[in-house]
Parts: structure tokens; C-alpha cells; sequence
């Protein structure tokens, strides 16, 4: 599949790379690094790598205005779902479409789809995509990618497998990218952010359930000088706490008028439950948006019971 990707590819002059709305480092570092490597190995060709930006990751890379003609390749990565797409334009109006993800499939876009949910994220995909197909690639493509691996694995946990460790380790070598620059850049954060998360964990609610939750209104956001984007960004710190299986934030977010939600699981699976309320993701990694914080209510509620079977399930098998 991966090779007939690249004969699709060279097929067109113009070529746009979009991504999923809600912008996170895989998904912006995968479009920046596909479209360097494409602009490198095909000089002549246009590409494009665009969406809605965030000055949050402006040292990953650039994008681009969109620009088409009647005869544009669109390559759509890590977004499953049509209606997640980051576009501004009919996708009708390209002539052809690709889709490159790690999510587990949810719409079908187009015939020329590589999904390979085993993939800890689509900065790997890419990787494997540029090494097997012979695209060019350099030292800043590469840190480009492995800064997108290693936030969408929270540095080499979530979804490792050795084919990431192998993919990875073959970049190291033939790239020789500075890895503590990288940690330096990526990891350091604002103080603000860290008092509000302290803030998060000592008001965390946790049910009987062990579901761990907390409401965050724009009240809080703003008398902590953090953006709506901050609690999602934290979620991933509340693994392995003893007495909660699944844990979500629930942020108000008055800009866009949502409720944005963060859930991870380190039970039962979640995405199922984030698709009813305007979500989806993946298996142990799942977002959702909700109009009201009764709904919210509602998601605990059904969050309660997922996990409660789950315990119940596990109890019944010995566990
Ligand atoms: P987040 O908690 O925002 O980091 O999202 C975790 C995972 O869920 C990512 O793979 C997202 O792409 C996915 N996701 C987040 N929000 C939504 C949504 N509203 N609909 C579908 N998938 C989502």
C-alpha cells in the first residue's frame, strides 16, 4: 500500500496535507515532515501542509495557505473521521484523496488508505513511509518526526512496540539528531501550567466507580492564565493512580463554545462511549465535546458503569 501511495503521489503537481481539527504534535509534525520530504524528493511540485495553526507548536514548523487547483492530491493524516477533518474546502473538490492514520477506522475517505492501528502514532507511520518508499529526508525532518512519536507516546509508552523502538532507533543513526535539544524544547513548560495542574490534582473528584473527574470552568482557566487546551494536555500525567481506572477533564471552552473533554482509561475501553457524545479516538485515549455540563454528568454516569463491569469482569476471571 505504501507503495502505490507514492505512485499516487507523483501523479500530482499539487498536493495538500491536512489533519485533524484540535491540532496536537503528532498531527501537525506528521503534515510538516510529510511535506518537507515531499518538497525535497519532488522540487517541482507544490505541496502544502495546512489547517488551522497553533503558536503552541510553532517550533515543529510552518504551514500554508491553501492553494488548489482542478487537479489536487489531498493526503489526510491521523483523522479517522471525515467530519474531524481540518479543511476549509469541499472534499469534493480534489481529485484524488489518500489517507494515512493510526486511529481505528471510522469513515472510509478514499481507496488509497494505510491504517495500521499497531502504530504508536503517525509521526511513525511516516517514518516508515519515507524510509520504505526512498523519499528524502534529513536531520530536521527527522526530529520533526520523533518529536511527534514521542508526544503521542508520552516519550515511548503509550502503544510502543518494537517496531517503533526499531523504526526510531534506524532515524537515530542515520540522522544524528541532538535527542536532549529535542527533551529541552518539548518538555519544558510554563509555571502557570504546573500550579494549575496542582490545582487539578488536589481537587480531583473520584467517584466509588473510580472514575477520577474534574470540572473546569473559564472562570478557573482564566484566574490561572491558562487556555482551554491546557487540561487535555495534562491528562496523560494522572496515569497509574492507585484507586482511579479512568480519569477525564471536563474544560469549558467559551471561545468555540464547547465543553472539550479529555478521557484515558487504563481499563475498560472508552472510545465507544466518546462516539456517543460527539468523540472518538482511540481504545484507552479518547476525546469528546459536549454542549452542557449535564451531559457531562451523563458521560460520568456511563464512564461509572464501563468501568464497573469491566472490575466485575476482571474479578470473574481471577484477576
Ligand atoms: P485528546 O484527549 O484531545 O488528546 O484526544 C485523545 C484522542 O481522541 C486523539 O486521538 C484525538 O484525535 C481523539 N479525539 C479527541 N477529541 C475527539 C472528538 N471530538 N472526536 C473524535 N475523536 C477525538
Amino acid at each position: 500500500m505504501l507503495k502505490k501511495i507514492l505512485k499516487e503521489i507523483k501523479k500530482y503537481e499539487t498536493i495538500v496535507i491536512a489533519r485533524h481539527i484540535g491540532v496536537d504534535p503528532d498531527a501537525f509534525a506528521s503534515q510538516v515532515a510529510l511535506r518537507d520530504s515531499l518538497r525535497l524528493s519532488f522540487p517541482n511540485k507544490k505541496v502544502m501542509a495546512v489547517g488551522t495553526g497553533s503558536n503552541k507548536f510553532n517550533y515543529i514548523g510552518k504551514l500554508d495557505k491553501l492553494e488548489m487547483d482542478d487537479k489536487t492530491l489531498l493526503i489526510v493524516l491521523d483523522t479517522p473521521d471525515i467530519r474531524r477533518i481540518d479543511i476549509s474546502k469541499d472534499l469534493k473538490e480534489f481529485k484524488s484523496i489518500i489517507k494515512i492514520d493510526h486511529h481505528p477506522f471510522v469513515d472510509k475517505l478514499s481507496d488509497l488508505e494505510y491504517i495500521d492501528t499497531k502504530a504508536s502514532s503517525t509521526c511513525e507511520i511516516i517514518m516508515k513511509f519515507l524510509d520504505e518508499v526512498g523519499l528524502t529526508c534529513n536531520e530536521e525532518i527527522a526530529e520533526v518526526l520523533y518529536m511527534g512519536l514521542i508526544a503521542d507516546t508520552n516519550r515511548f509508552f503509550n502503544s510502543t512496540t518494537p517496531d517503533t523502538f526499531s523504526i526510531v532507533s534506524k532515524y537515530l543513526r542515520k540522522y544524528k539528531f541532538n535527542m536532549k535539544e529535542i527533551y529541552q524544547k518539548f518538555y519544558l513548560r510554563d509555571l502557570k501550567e504546573v500550579r494549575f495542574e496542582g490545582y487539578i490534582s488536589e481537587n480531583m473528584v473520584v467517584t466509588e466507580d473510580k472514575v477520577g473527574y474534574i470540572k473546569i470552568t473559564d472562570k478557573l482557566l482564566k484566574k490561572f492564565e491558562v487556555d482551554a487546551a491546557a487540561p487535555g494536555n495534562m491528562v496523560n500525567d494522572f496515569n497509574f493512580i492507585d484507586g482511579i481506572v479512568v480519569w477525564l477533564t471536563i474544560t469549558e471552552d467559551i471561545k468555540n463554545e464547547i465543553i472539550r473533554v479529555s478521557i484515558r482509561s487504563r481499563g475498560p475501553e472508552i472510545n465507544k462511549i466518546a462516539e456517543n457524545y460527539a468523540g472518538g479516538g482511540h481504545k484507552y485515549a479518547s476525546g469528546a465535546r459536549l454542549k452542557t455540563m449535564k451531559e457531562a454528568d451523563k458521560l460520568i454516569t456511563d464512564l461509572n458503569k464501563a468501568v464497573r463491569d469491566y472490575l466485575d469482569k476482571e474479578e470473574g476471571n481471577g484477576n
